[in-house]
């Protein structure tokens, strides 16, 4: 498909070079050739006045072939540079072709990725599920307590394809809250990292992890309930991903025009060859497929609702150290606390 798409632009680019190629070769073809004919009716007049004035001196100065064989050999030069056009201009279409449909093709190939994906961690819930029933319809005598355990195992799936179908509605739903700038307001981050904090305190307090806080006062213009979901994100993963008894820090320090948060743990950590992936969708290290539960759509949110704040995030991690995420955004003011 690529191909074929790289080959009709390249057609295109084609198309347009040579008609204004041909356009010119054509006007400039018209006037050398208006000027040898002039050219041509000159030397006529001076060879009938020769004829009759034989005495005077002056012969005439070219030949009426040569002047057509100038205007023969103009024609054939632009036709042959018409023709280099066409071989110049190809190749540079077909170039330019790709590099212009590169980023489609890059955006398609993640937009098909990320549907195979979907499918695949919808497949198992959904195939669960049916095994089940199917399994239980063929019992003759079901009794309660079978069927109450089928339920509350259908119940467990059906709330996985819940979170799962939740999740992906979230990744559409960023795009467009921000496009339409819905929500948009003056907010003040500190309030918004301690209501993340309260949302993930009862996940910490079972594995006696504590939260500390120590924040700047700075104000960002944003989608509250956003920017509460994206450190909630950020918390639940440094939560999930540490040991019982550690810690995590949130911290926030102004500079002149941005505000740098830092969200630090003392977790598993993510190696070197993981870290450049865990911001792409459904990306999970193999060391967390097996411990956590999750489909790894949290940090590729947490990323768009940033981006779509004019943020950036970036992540520095030592394995069995810890991990920590710098979340930067354009602050609107801010003063030191
Ligand atoms: P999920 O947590 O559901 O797997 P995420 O997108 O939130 O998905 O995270 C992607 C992957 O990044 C996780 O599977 C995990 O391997 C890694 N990760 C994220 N946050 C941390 C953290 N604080 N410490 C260690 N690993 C992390």
């Amino acid at each position: 498909m690529f191909q074929s798409a790289r080959l009709k632009l390249t057609a295109w680019y084609l198309l347009i070079i040579m008609l204004v190629s041909l356009l010119f070769s054509a006007v400039i073809y018209n006037n050398v050739s208006r000027q040898i004919e002039r050219l041509m009716h000159m030397q006529n007049d001076r060879i009938r006045s020769f004829q009759f004035k034989p005495l005077e001196k002056e012969p005439p100065l070219i030949s009426i072939e040569e002047l057509q064989i100038q205007k023969l050999q103009l024609f054939y030069t632009l036709l042959f540079v018409n023709l280099g056009i066409i071989v110049i201009a190809g190749g540079a279409g077909y170039f330019l072709a790709g590099v212009t449909l590169r980023p489609i093709k890059l955006m398609v190939d993640e937009q098909n990725d990320f549907i195979s994906n979907a499918s695949h961690e919808l497949r198992t819930p959904i195939a669960t599920l049916r095994a089940e029933m199917e399994g239980m319809l063929l019992e003759k005598n079901i009794s309660d307590k079978e069927a109450r355990k089928l339920i509350s195992s259908n119940l467990e799936d059906l709330g996985t394809l819940q979170n799962l179908s939740d999740n992906l509605l979230k990744l559409a739903r960023i795009h467009n809250v921000a496009s339409s700038q819905e929500g948009m307001e003056k907010v003040s981050l500190g309030e918004i990292i301690k209501a993340s904090r309260k949302k993930v305190l009862a996940l910490a307090k079972k594995k006696t992890i504590a939260i500390s806080l120590n924040l700047s006062k700075s104000t960002v213009y944003g989608n509250k309930d956003s920017l509460v979901e994206m450190f909630v994100i950020l918390l639940d993963n440094a939560i999930k991903y540490s040991p019982s008894h550690s810690k995590i820090s949130v911290t926030s320090e102004n500079s002149s025009d941005k505000v740098k948060v830092l969200v630090a743990d003392q977790g598993i950590g993510i190696s070197d060859q993981d870290l450049p992936h865990i911001f792409e969708r459904f990306f999970r290290a193999d060391k967390s497929r097996s411990k956590t539960d999750g489909y790894g759509l949290g940090l590729s949110i947490a990323k768009n609702i940033i981006e779509s704040h004019r943020g950036s995030v970036s992540v520095s991690s030592k394995v069995d150290q810890g991990s920590v995420f710098e979340i930067i955004f354009p602050l609107i003011s801010h003063s030191v606390c």
